[in-house]
């Protein structure tokens, strides 16, 4: 497979390199350049199959033969082992025809580790092959700090410093960081919210010179690799609740629009789905983005679902590409309207691709309370608040209640226990191998919102 960049104007690149430079070098996002079509046969075929399984089948024209097919399927393996549910993505039922699916059986109890676990295998293969090293830099509202920092701690082959909004991710979130006491990771607590840590590491990718002195790579969503490990569990899901004879919609409690993107592609490939509803916190860039074509940058607004307090949705990007039929010009004007004036509008002849293809609508702070109050009276489960925000969403926005309805649960209810615990009385319980997250020592530096500052904390560490 090769892969372009969504501003046209980088080199076309192979799986490998694409996996270990996560951005483009034109500021733009690595997208495949074709999308691979897979059958009603092949996906009927998946029906009682493994989860490794299918995510081999439905990866391999993405990787494969860059990466040998034997070679592949052991990542998958090792991947995955790490799970502690023997689906690893179970669907529960919430209603009649609503499912929620449980992505947060991996180490760091959030949806990040279905893509982390396997990245961090991926990265180790090709390094190893390369005899090289990177140096991972990233930036975290909460759970892709520990989900990456769990998939590269103690290997040989990187060195990880993450950026987190001090006092803004919850101590949960925190302490799965900083409790991770390997000589290879380094956390840092900056001063500003989420969207100036990821300005600063985007910054420092755009900086050439420094990226080529520090081999500098990224495991944030706008990695395609993650994109690709989440357009697995499309598959399995749909499959289980009756695709390919049967439509199946989804729900995703969306930040970066990484997760939703990947549901978009698995719907190119060939999956019927029938509604894909992108569903936003008060912070709602991606709902005004999708309804009136206005992206316009506001200020962040702390919620009960800390991982969506995002303004800056770095992944859109890939879906503008795919509006403007891969005429990266046209990215790169909105993009640099995004650099000048915090703001772009999309035409409307790809407004009402947009819409035909998303659904988008906002859910507040008492809704998303009332809603954890009211999955727990009718079934007795514990949801956390980004799934509750997409089972508002999905209540709201289902236009055929006889489609399965599928919300994808991104965070396990223990890693957001204030919140459920306050509408609900019930204090979630973290899972046995966590237990003691506590009482464990914590490790981590406190940096200024400075680029200078940050590039000479990364010199005089590595
Ligand atoms: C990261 C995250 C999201 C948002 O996912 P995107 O791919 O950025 O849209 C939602 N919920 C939780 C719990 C998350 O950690």
């Amino acid at each position: 497979m090769r892969y372009v960049s969504t501003r046209g104007q980088a080199p076309e690149l192979g799986f490998e390199d694409v996996l270990l430079t996560g951005l483009a070098r034109d500021g733009g996002l690595y997208v495949p350049a074709t999308i691979p079509q897979l059958s009603a046969d092949e996906i009927r075929s998946f029906r009682g199959v493994p989860y490794s399984q299918v995510a081999f089948r439905v990866m391999k024209p993405f990787v494969c033969p860059e990466i040998s097919e034997d070679d592949f399927a052991e990542i998958i393996d090792k991947a995955y082992s790490t799970f502690r549910h023997k689906t690893i993505v179970p669907l529960a039922q919430t209603g009649s025809n609503d499912w929620i699916l449980e992505l947060f059986h991996g180490p760091t109890l959030a949806f990040k580790d279905v893509a982390l676990q396997l990245l961090g295998h991926l990265f180790d293969h090709v390094l190893t092959k390369q005899g090289r090293k990177v140096t991972i830099v990233g930036a975290t509202s909460g759970d892709t700090g520990s989900a990456a920092i769990e998939c590269v701690k103690d290997r040989e082959c990187a060195e990880i410093f993450m950026l987190h909004p001090k006092g803004l991710v919850s101590d949960v979130q925190r302490k799965q960081m900083t409790t991770v006491l390997s000589s290879n990771v380094h956390n840092l607590a900056v001063g500003g919210n989420f969207d100036d840590c990821q300005a600063m590491v985007k910054a420092l990718f755009n900086d050439l010179a420094f990226r080529d002195e520090i081999t500098l790579s990224a495991v944030n969503s706008i990695n395609w690799a993650r994109v690709m490990a989440q357009i697995v569990y499309y598959f399995t899901s749909a499959v289980a609740l009756g695709a390919p004879d049967r439509e199946v919609s989804y729900t995703v409690p969306t930040g970066n629009f990484g997760d939703i993107y990947a549901g978009y592609v698995a719907q190119q490939m060939g999956l019927p789905i029938k509604q894909l509803i992108v569903a936003t916190n008060r912070n709602d860039i991606l709902t005004r983005v999708l309804t009136s074509g206005d992206y316009t940058v506001g200020k962040v607004s702390p919620t009960i679902s800390p991982s969506m307090d995002i303004q800056v949705s770095s992944n859109f990007e890939r879906l503008l590409y795919n509006l403007y039929d891969g005429r990266g010009e046209n990215v790169r004007r909105l993009m640099d309207n995004l650099n000048q004036s915090k703001s772009f509008t999309i035409d409307s002849e790809q407004l009402n691709k947009a819409k035909q293809i998303f659904d988008a609508i906002q859910v507040d702070e008492q809704d998303t309370e009332a809603t954890i109050k009211a999955i727990f009276e009718q079934t007795g489960m514990l949801i956390d608040p980004h799934t509750a925000v997409g089972v508002k969403a999905a209540s709201l926005k289902n236009t055929d209640t006889s489609i399965p309805m599928v919300t994808l649960s991104t965070a396990h209810p223990a890693k957001f226990p204030e919140a459920v615990e306050k509408v609900t009385g019930q204090h979630p319980a973290l899972p046995a191998h966590m237990e003691d997250l506590f009482e464990r020592t914590e490790k981590y530096d406190r940096l200024d919102h400075d680029l200078d500052a940050l590039k000479s904390y990364i010199r005089s560490n590595l």
